[in-house]
């Protein structure tokens, strides 16, 4: 086949050691902005990815797995509920109002808020056993028409609506900037965030999560205070183009 098998090639791609290189980054880039490398969570994204890469990234350490699709998500948390006991499940996709009873009652954290309607649904649908969801509100920073997310302006009144609500926990803000290798565009981006993230705070001073930094610009997030990256690509290999969000 012409592919380069061999030894080393296969140590350098298991999932293993695809996460210690994600980590090795989280704490370089920590390091260069003077940051606490403990105060930036990894989250691995394993949408698209089967239950055993999972597995694998479990064994060797991972608890914070994102899921993107409500249908996908409910499968794997029931799946993995006795192998894993210890995943902490972040819902990270778009949810419409007709699935909020799953997310509400299978997920830990929902970092994509940005509705009254989604925020009343899901305090309604927390079942009482369960500790209040955790959520951040998603803002559409780039304000590209096509994402999901609040505008900066709408940040403060929907903040107002979820602090009250007693089965959700106001966590912080996620956002998904423009996809662009040009460092400028990222690091406006992620200044602008990191500004909004400072305003929220300065209203609800328990809020502390700032959900951005993604494969290919983890470095300039954390450099602006990101405090959990989400990592899908560079600790599970590609998806599926027709599958990617
Ligand atoms: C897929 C996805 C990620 C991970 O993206 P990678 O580039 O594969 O690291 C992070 N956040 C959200 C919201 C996603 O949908």
């Amino acid at each position: 086949m012409g592919y380069p098998f061999n030894q080393k090639t296969y140590i350098m791609t298991t999932i293993a050691d695809r996460l210690a290189n994600a980590q090795q980054r989280i704490t370089q880039a920590a390091k260069f902005s003077s940051r606490d490398a403990n105060d930036i969570q990894l989250l691995a994204v394993s949408k698209t990815k089967p239950n055993s890469d999972i597995i694998a990234a479990y064994a060797a350490g991972q608890r914070l797995f994102g899921e993107n699709y409500v249908q996908e998500g409910e499968t794997k948390v029931k799946e993995l509920k006795s192998s894993c006991p210890e995943i902490q499940w972040h819902f990270i996709g778009p949810l419409q109002s007709n699935k909020t009873k799953v997310v509400a009652s299978q997920f830990d954290w929902m970092h994509t808020l940005c509705r009254d309607k989604i925020a009343l649904r899901l305090n309604d649908q927390r079942p009482d056993e369960l500790k209040p969801l955790n959520v951040c509100i998603q803002v559409n920073i780039s304000g590209e028409p096509s994402k999901s997310g609040i505008s900066p302006d709408e940040l403060m009144a929907l903040a107002d609506t979820i602090a009250p609500l007693p089965k959700l926990t106001l966590r912080g803000l996620m956002a998904i900037p423009t996809a662009t290798d040009d460092i400028q565009t990222q690091k406006d981006e992620f200044q602008q965030l990191q500004n909004l993230f400072l305003k929220l705070k300065a209203s609800y001073p328990d809020v502390d999560t700032l959900s951005m930094g993604m494969s290919n610009d983890l470095e300039q997030a954390i450099a602006h205070g990101s405090t959990m990256v989400r990592i899908g690509s560079a600790i599970f290999g590609q998806r599926e183009k027709s599958l990617t969000a």
